[in-house]
């Protein structure tokens, strides 16, 4: 099952998708998708890197 990369939920029907670099994603609804699509990075940041270690 899918996971919704906005808020972390599973997906169980895949009515709401959206691609970035070539890779489709998948939301629990309509809202996560908006969310998504206006700010795609937020979440790819917070899946693929988790938090960035402070560096000054
Ligand atoms: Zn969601």
């Amino acid at each position: 099952m899918d996971t919704c990369p906005v808020c972390n939920s599973q997906v169980k029907d895949k009515k709401y998708s959206g691609i970035l670099d070539g890779v489709a994603y998948y939301f629990c609804c309509g809202e996560c998708e908006k969310n998504f699509e206006f700010e795609p990075r937020k979440y790819m940041n917070c899946c693929m890197k988790k938090e960035k270690s402070k560096e000054k």
